[in-house]
């Protein structure tokens, strides 16, 4: 014989506790769902009724599932672990018309809830899908974003190289111009300096020939002196030869001519 709490306070309960629980359908054991019915609630207070397993005071429900919907009874009000069920039914069971339209319109309701929870799943699905394409998406944008960034590096370096080729040929081209006007520079000097040359030499021919010439006729001058001096010894000689008096006068005339003539 099992031992239950109280078991040893009354005895003539125990046995009152064990016909009932042993005449209890399996059915009643199990409590339905149930809903609050503010006209119907709460433990019993009009009786000293107690559940069977638990022995408490019992409560007051309205079931609210399958054909009992609606139905009021009294049962265990534990609400921790095992319910103990359904101590007595307050209602009579419905008309077998009624329990038919309540069983259909709970199948309908379950048929529902079935068909949301297939929907969700499959929404679940979807939505994995559709974040596995957002994600493939996202990796994609970010590539293309680096690789347009990379392409604008690209054309930036390009660039910044074509700008490197061009200056360096401007200063190519600067380095050769200087080059040429030095060379125009020093080809100017030069010409310049060979025309100085040139003047100087003309300046010393023309130096040389006025030297040459005045040296001429220095010499000139002294060869005329020499001439002017021999005149004037054979002038004195023909002179002295006219005085000793021989009578050759027309050939020293004539000598005299000559002398004259130069
Ligand atoms: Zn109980």
């Amino acid at each position: 014989m099992p031992s239950w709490p109280n078991s040893n306070e009354t005895s003539d309960d125990d046995d009152e506790y064990m016909s009932e629980f042993s005449s209890m359908q399996m059915e009643y054991f199990q409590t339905p769902d149930t809903v609050i019915d503010p006209s119907f609630c709460g433990l019993v207070t009009e009786s000293d009724r107690r559940c069977i397993l638990h022995r408490q005071r019992a409560g007051k429900f309205m079931a609210f599932e399958g054909t009992d919907t609606g139905r009021r009874f009294i049962g265990c009000a534990t609400e921790d672990g095992v319910n103990c069920g359904v101590l007595e039914w307050v209602d009579a069971p419905w008309p077998v018309i009624l329990q038919r339209c309540l069983s259909k319109l709970w199948n309908m309701y379950h048929e529902q809830n079935l068909g949301r929870a297939q929907d969700n799943e499959a929404h679940g699905i979807e939505v994995a899908k559709l974040q596995k394409e957002l994600a493939s998406l996202a990796n994609q944008y970010s590539q293309l974003v680096d690789d347009v960034s990379k392409l604008f590096d690209y054309q930036d370096g390009i660039k910044s190289h074509d700008m490197d080729c061009t200056s360096q040929a401007i200063n190519e081209l600067k380095e050769m111009k200087k080059q040429l006007e030095e060379q125009a520079k020093i080809e100017l000097q030069m010409g310049k300096l060979k025309l100085k040359k040139e003047q100087r030499c003309i300046l010393q021919s023309q130096a040389d020939i006025i030297q040459n010439t005045r040296k001429a006729m220095k010499e000139l001058e002294v060869e005329k002196d020499l001439l002017k001096e021999e005149k004037k010894k054979l002038e004195n000689v023909i002179v002295e030869l006219l005085k000793v008096g021989h009578g050759c006068k027309e050939k020293l005339d004539k000598i005299k001519e000559v002398v004259m003539e130069e």
